[in-house]
């Protein structure tokens, strides 16, 4: 089972598309759910060790993923935690600027980390704040030269500020040859604040389209490179589309991917924090290979592409933060996804009977922070 961690609330960054946009006014949402949040939550993880690591020893094989805020900000917890706990795989997602605070011993343990960026450093720095690429860009030829020969992600967050193939392809060209691997999800948290976003225009005329091109552009370096890159967005729905198979929620949220709270409380996923009603258990006495499964339901249930969606976002499925325009706009996201990547299908086909690439190509592990349908 895989199990994000919340080791804090705070974080060490006020990125524009998060905790700078908590500071803005809002629109009043028509269909919006109402939903009970846990404002006693503590803002620091809070419970014993020992009672977690009773709950992860449940499980012959958990995989254990530091979380926040920025869970670098509890350097000292993690580098107790890789050496003592009961897990079989550790990773993190961070914003990268605290990763030299680690002991490179406890780095080298992590079989993944997730750092984000948003491609160049005007894109980033724009969004995170001045000097945050530099930095972060410091710590991974820090982290690489000390060892770290794990999975690295750069983690984009799109917003109508990004050219997309300027910056998946910018961040493709490896800087410093250090990532070896892209996810990207977009900023479509409008947080009522769609009518002041042009994410509509930019989506139709810039995003997707661009879609098609990275998906090009992926085929083009399989055919020229016999190499199949790590763009988790194609990656793993081309894997499934290849092997006939249809997907549940792709990031794996309340089926096989939990989140412990500060206090011990399971949720479906890590953006669910607080959210009481869902909780599944507690770690004190929940088995953590039968905890209770929280499913896709609504419109999803009627989609076409349901298959290939998964469902896109249990959080906002559940939450419905989208008036029914918006929602169509993210929808149509996916399916321009789905279009561009079933018309490479006989490409890819073709390719693998040629044997310049191969089927396994295109394994990876699965769940591990990224949530795959932007
Ligand atoms: S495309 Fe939209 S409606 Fe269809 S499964 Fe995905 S999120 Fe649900
Ligand atoms: S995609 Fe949605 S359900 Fe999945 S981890 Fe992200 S916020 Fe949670």
């Amino acid at each position: 089972m895989y199990f994000h961690l919340i080791l804090t609330d705070n974080c060490n960054l006020c990125c524009s598309y998060c905790r700078a946009r908590a500071f803005q006014s809002s629109e009043e949402k028509g269909e919006e759910v109402i939903i009970e949040i846990d404002s006693a939550l503590p803002v620091e993880l809070s419970v014993e060790l020992p009672v977690l690591y009773k709950f992860l020893k449940r499980d012959p094989a958990p995989t254990l993923t530091f979380y926040g805020g920025e869970p670098l900000l509890r350097a000292d917890l993690i580098t107790t935690m890789v050496s003592d706990a009961p897990v079989s795989r550790f990773m993190i997602q961070t914003n990268g600027l605290l990763l030299d605070r680690l002991p490179p011993e406890i780095v080298n343990r992590f079989s993944t980390i997730l750092v984000s960026l948003d491609g160049p450093e005007g894109l980033t720095d724009g969004n995170r704040g001045p000097g945050v690429y530099r930095k972060v860009m410091d710590n991974v030829r820090l982290i690489r030269s000390n060892g770290f020969t794990g999975e690295l992600i750069a983690r984009m967050t799109v917003t109508e500020k990004a050219d997309i193939v300027a910056a998946v392809r910018w961040l493709s060209q490896n800087p410093d040859n250090s990532f070896t691997s892209i996810h990207w999800q977009l900023d479509a948290d409008f947080a009522g604040d769609f009518s002041g976003r042009r994410f509509e225009k930019w989506a139709e005329t810039e995003y997707n389209p661009g879609i098609q091109t990275l998906v090009r552009d992926w085929v083009d370096h399989m055919e020229g490179e016999r190499k199949v890159l790590r763009w988790y967005p194609f990656l793993d729905p081309m894997e499934d589309l290849l092997n006939g198979r249809a997907s549940r929620l792709r990031c794996g949220s309340g089926y096989a991917n939990y989140s412990i709270m500060t206090n011990g409380h399971i949720a479906p996923c890590p953006v669910m924090i607080g959210m009481s009603d869902y909780y599944v258990g507690h770690i004190s006495d929940a088995d953590p290979l039968h905890l209770k499964t929280v499913p896709i339901g609504g419109d999803c249930l009627d989609c076409t592409i349901l298959g290939f969606c998964g469902g896109r976002c249990l959080y906002s499925n559940i939450t419905h933060p989208w008036e029914d325009r918006e929602r169509k706009i993210v929808c149509i996201t996916v399916k321009n996804l789905n279009d561009a990547l079933t018309g490479a299908l006989p490409r890819v086909r073709e390719l693998i009977a040629k044997k310049r690439i191969s089927l396994e190509d295109f394994s990876h592990e699965k769940f591990n922070g990224c949530e795959i349908i932007p």
